[in-house]
Parts: C-alpha cells; sequence; structure tokens
C-alpha cells in the first residue's frame, strides 16, 4: 500500500476514534447537563405542588371557624374563609400553569382534585348556611371529612414529583424526603385541630372517640417529628435547618401542642372551652407555621443544591467541549505537521531517491536546513547527489579521457595522422580483406629528402612545422578510403583503397609531385621546398603478409634514394 494511502487512512481511523471518544465524553455531560435542567424545573414544580398541598390544609382552618360559628355569622370569619380559599386557588392555579409548561399542553393532572375541591367547598357553604342547630356532628365530620381528603390528591402530586426529582439527584434525595414528611406533619397538625372542630363548635365534652382519635394523631405526628430530627445528611447541621427545627419544637410542639391539651383538660374537667372553633383557631394556626417554615428552608437547600449541580453540569459540559474542541484542534496540527514535516518530504525523498537511481539528478528536494531527522536524511540525500553527479562527471571525464587515450594512441603526437601501430592494424585489417575478396593491396613509403639538412639549417622546429605541413599536403590529396601514417623520423606510409602496381604508383607520382610543388613557409618567414622518394609494392593472394609488403615497399625507396630521390620505384 502507498504510504499516502496508508497515512490518510490511518488519520481517518484515528479522527474517528477520537470523535467517537470525544462524541461519546460530550453526550454524556450533555445528558447529564439536560437531566440537571430537568430536575431543576421538576424540583420548582414540586415547591409549587407543596405550597398547594400546605393551602389545602390552611383552608381547613377557616373553614373550622366558619362551621363552629353562631348565628348570626361573623363576617371576619367569613372574610377569612374567602381569602383563604382565594390563596388556594391561586397556589392551584400556579401549579397548575407550572404542569401545563413542563408538559407543553394543558395539564388535567389537577382536575380531579378541583372537583373534589368545588364539592367539598359547596359542602361547607351548605352547613356553613344552616342554622348552629341543625349542624349536627355527623354533618360536621362529614364536611371536614371531605376537606381531608383534598390534601391527599395535592400530596399525590407532589410525591410524584418529588421521585422524579430523585432519580435526578440522588443526594438530595434525603432532603426531600424531610421536606415531603414536613408536609405530612403540617397535614397532620391540621387534622389534630380539626379534631376538635366538632367539640369545639357544639360546645360538648370530648368523647372517648375523640381521645382516641386525639390520642392518634399525636402518635403519628410525634413519629414525623422524631423521623424529621433523625440526621440522615449534611444538610441536618446546616444552622438554618437547626435554628428552622428548634423553632418549629417552641412553637408548634410546645405552644400548638399545649392548646390542644388545654381544651383536653377542660373537657375531663368538664369547665367550659373558653373559646369556639374560631378563636381555636386563630390560635392554633400560627403554631403550625415553622413547620412549613423548615419545610421552606429544607426546599430552599434542596434548590440550591440542585442549581449548583445544574452550574456544574454545564461548566462541565462547557469544559467537555472546550477539551474537546482542543483535542479535535491538537488532532489535526498533528496529522497536518506529520504530513507536512514528515510524510510529504519522504514522499519527494523518495522520489528524489528513485530518480538519482535512474541518473535524474533534477529537483533536489528541499528542506535540507531542517534540524531533525528528515534534515539530516534531505543533507544525506542532498550529499548522495552531489556524489553521484561527481561520480557521473569522473565517469563522463573517464570516458573522455580514454576516447582521448585511444585517440592519442593511435594518432601521431606531431601531425596528427595515424601512427605507425594503428597504421599496422589498419592495414592488416585491409589485407585480411584482400584476402577474403581476393583484391590486391599496395603500399606507398616515402621518405623526406635531406631532411637532416632543413634541420641543420633552420633548427629542430622548423624540420617539424615541414613535417606538419606534409602531412597535410599528403592528407589533402587523398581521397575516401585511402590511409596515411607516419612511419617513424622523416618517413611515412600511404595505404590506397584496393588496387594494382600502375595505379598505386600513380598515386605516388601524384604525392610526389605535390610535395616538390608545395612551398612550405616557416614561421621565421623562409620558404623551403622539399621532396620526397617513393617505394611502392603490391600484395596479393591467399599467403599475402604486411611484413613483406612493408619490407618489399622500404626495398623500392631505397632504390629511389639511390636513383636520385625525387622520384617513385616500384618492387620488381
Ligand atoms: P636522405 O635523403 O638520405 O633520407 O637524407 P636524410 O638527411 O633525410 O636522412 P637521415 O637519415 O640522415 O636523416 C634523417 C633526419 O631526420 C635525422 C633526424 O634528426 C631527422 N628527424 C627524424 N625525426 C625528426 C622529427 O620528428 N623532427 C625533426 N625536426 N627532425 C627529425
Ligand atoms: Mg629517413
Ligand atoms: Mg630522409
Amino acid at each position: 500500500m502507498r504510504l499516502t494511502r496508508l497515512f490518510t487512512i490511518a488519520s481517518a481511523v484515528l479522527a474517528l476514534l477520537v470523535c467517537g471518544m470525544l462524541g461519546r465524553l460530550l453526550w454524556g455531560e450533555w445528558e447529564h447537563y439536560r437531566a440537571a435542567g430537568t430536575g431543576h424545573h421538576t424540583l420548582q414544580l414540586m415547591q409549587r405542588a407543596m405550597v398547594a398541598a400546605e393551602k389545602l390544609s390552611y383552608e381547613r382552618g377557616p373553614v373550622n371557624a366558619v362551621l363552629g360559628d353562631r348565628m348570626p355569622a361573623d363576617p371576619a370569619r367569613r372574610a377569612r374563609l374567602l381569602r383563604a380559599r382565594a390563596d388556594t386557588d391561586l397556589a392551584l392555579d400556579q401549579l397548575r400553569q407550572d404542569l401545563s409548561q413542563a408538559s407543553g399542553q394543558p395539564s388535567t393532572a389537577l382536575a380531579p382534585l378541583y372537583d373534589a375541591l368545588g364539592a367539598a367547598r359547596l359542602t361547607v357553604d351548605q352547613l356553613a348556611a344552616l342554622p348552629p342547630a341543625e349542624r349536627t356532628p355527623e354533618r360536621l365530620d362529614a364536611a371536614i371529612e371531605r376537606m381531608f381528603q383534598l390534601v391527599p390528591l395535592a400530596l399525590n402530586t407532589v410525591t410524584s414529583y418529588t421521585r422524579a426529582s430523585e432519580q435526578v439527584y440522588p443526594r438530595i434525595a434525603r432532603i426531600l424526603m424531610k421536606a415531603r414528611l414536613t408536609v405530612e406533619l403540617r397535614e397532620f397538625a391540621g387534622r389534630l385541630g380539626s379534631a376538635l372542630t366538632v367539640p369545639l363548635a357544639a360546645p360538648r365534652p370530648l368523647t372517648e372517640a375523640d381521645h382516641q382519635r386525639l390520642q392518634f394523631l399525636r402518635g403519628r405526628i410525634e413519629q414525623l417529628r422524631q423521623l424529621i430530627k433523625i440526621p440522615s445528611s449534611d444538610i441536618d447541621s446546616e444552622p438554618r435547618v437547626l435554628a428552622a427545627v428548634a423553632r418549629m419544637d417552641e412553637v408548634y410542639f410546645a405552644a400548638g401542642q399545649r392548646l390542644v391539651a388545654e381544651v383536653e383538660q377542660a373537657s375531663r374537667a368538664g369547665r367550659a372551652y373558653g373559646m369556639d372553633t374560631g378563636q381555636f383557631a386563630q390560635r392554633y394556626v400560627p403554631c403550625m407555621a415553622p413547620i412549613l417554615a423548615l419545610r421552606d428552608v429544607l426546599l430552599q437547600e434542596a434548590q440550591t443544591q440542585a442549581l449548583q449541580d445544574y452550574e456544574a453540569a454545564r461548566r462541565e459540559l462547557v469544559l467537555a467541549l472546550l477539551v474537546g474542541a482542543a483535542i479535535l484542534l491538537a488532532l489535526t496540527l498533528l496529522l497536518a505537521i506529520v504530513r507536512r514535516r514528515v510524510v510529504v518530504p519522504l514522499l519527494r525523498a523518495t522520489r528524489a531517491v528513485v530518480r538519482l537511481g535512474n541518473g535524474d539528478f533534477s529537483m533536489p528536494p528541499s528542506g535540507a536546513r531542517r534540524d531533525d531527522e528528515i534534515g539530516d536524511m534531505l543533507r544525506a540525500l542532498a550529499t548522495l547527489r552531489a556524489n553521484s553527479m561527481d561520480r557521473q562527471r569522473l565517469e563522463q571525464e573517464r570516458v573522455r579521457l580514454i576516447e582521448e587515450l585511444k585517440l592519442r594512441a593511435d594518432t601521431d603526437y606531431l601531425t596528427g595522422i595515424l601512427n605507425r601501430r594503428a597504421f599496422t592494424a589498419a592495414g592488416n585489417l585491409r589485407l585480411r580483406g584482400a584476402r577474403e575478396q581476393d583484391e590486391s593491396l599496395a603500399v606507398i613509403l616515402f621518405d623526406v629528402d635531406h631532411f637532416k639538412s632543413v634541420n641543420d639549417s633552420y633548427g629542430h622546429d622548423a624540420g617539424d612545422q615541414v613535417l606538419i605541413r606534409i602531412a597535410e599536403v599528403v592528407r589533402d590529396s587523398l581521397r575516401d578510403g585511402e590511409i596515411v601514417a607516419r612511419y617513424g623520423g622523416e618517413e611515412f606510409v600511404v595505404m590506397p583503397t584496393y588496387c594494382g602496381l600502375e595505379a598505386a604508383r600513380a598515386l605516388a607520382e601524384r604525392l610526389r609531385a605535390a610535395i616538390s610543388h608545395e612551398p612550405l613557409t616557416l614561421a621565421d618567414g623562409h620558404i623551403l621546398r622539399v621532396t620526397a622518394s617513393f617505394g611502392v609494392a603490391v600484395a596479393h593472394g591467399p599467403h599475402a603478409a604486411l611484413d613483406d609488403l612493408f619490407h618489399a615497399a622500404d626495398l623500392a625507396l631505397y632504390r629511389a634514394k639511390r636513383n636520385g630521390r625525387n622520384r617513385v620505384e616500384s618492387q620488381v
């Protein structure tokens, strides 16, 4: 697999894994944040429901007062009842609005409570309209009982919302439980007061059943008080909570209970109560206020903790988002850096190495100034490239030198024409051809006449110039296929193309004439004329040998010298 492809796949897998991990983390934080928000809201609903339950409990006080009223009715008692009812209606309305808002549609959760409330109030109003004598204990009990039944309906709403909040906030479950206990305590305290309504309204002494009822209610109230006081969380040691509990003990469990005891004692002693239900309610109801104060303190603590949780969840969500973004950014940067600083240079270097291997030295890879491992590699590559280029240059130089050496080995250093060695090689080759093709091969040997005297008269350099010039004259006079070489000293040899003796003689004669007619101008301006003597020989047949041919030509040349020079002689 190509490195780029591998890197892309690896990057994609890594990015997917990181995104998956971050997504999971963020989803968890988001869920926590959302749950905290919902829980916080639910807690508010619960508080509303508790307030509504309390108002319903509270309404029983004025009801008792009105039912125990004599004729003509006390307008103040009636007004108090109307105020209490208005308070209840307001609390229920707010609860209904909040419930509707929470569910996004008009809530019907409170419909049974509204029905029961309407019916209970009607019963109370009908009974209150009767003369006191007709308000029999049975009728009064029935009316009060209807009012009692309202509170459990509201408390059911409270209970269900409390459970929802506890699920979201397990750590405040205990506080909520205590708040619920205070609502229940307030309800039972109210019932304790209501238990005296009928005897006070009649008025009549408490019956044994009344005593038993009071006893039962007191027992339940005491039980709830103990449950509330059991330390169950760090909230219990909060000064505000401690103060609220102390105030409840002081006001309700001392003053409130004493009031109930007074009524009981008066009944036992057969004394008059000294107060009717309204007066009793006026003294008893305020004693229950600290119970609600305790409930509010507990709910406030729960709210504070829920808000803290909500804020913490929001902070953690924001932090998780920031960390996630930072991780993604870092990953992207890292991958980009690795790609730019490692993968891409590596690929360029690889391509450059491949090109180097193919002898292409173009485009040296950049980045050799980097001071990391890739930089080391690129520098090594640059060195390799430089070495390869040097090696190539040296190779070219070597080839050129070899060519030159070869040329020099075959060329006469002074005249530039072939030397004797090269001529012998070429002659042998041509002789073999002559034998194969059954052709004649001729050799013309010539020697400059009285050359020693040229050296002696004009110097060795002038002699050299004469030799160079003679070589030029001869070369210019030859045709394609005719070879000339310096045979040694001032002796030259010419090999015509395959031809017989006459043709070779004719060529020798032409050369002799060319040399003798050529005026040779020396460097100092002197003009010389030299001549040369020629010996011609021809070989033919399967046994022809180059040495024999030279020897024959040499003999002919010797004869030419002897016969007066500047002439052509051929083998006899
Ligand atoms: P002949 O007509 O009998 O050939 O007389 P010659 O003087 O040419 O013959 P000889 O053999 O006595 O002398 C040849 C001279 O050629 C001797 C030598 O100094 C000279 N010579 C040989 N090679 C060179 C060369 O490369 N340069 C120069 N300047 N002189 C050379
Ligand atoms: Mg000679
Ligand atoms: Mg000579």
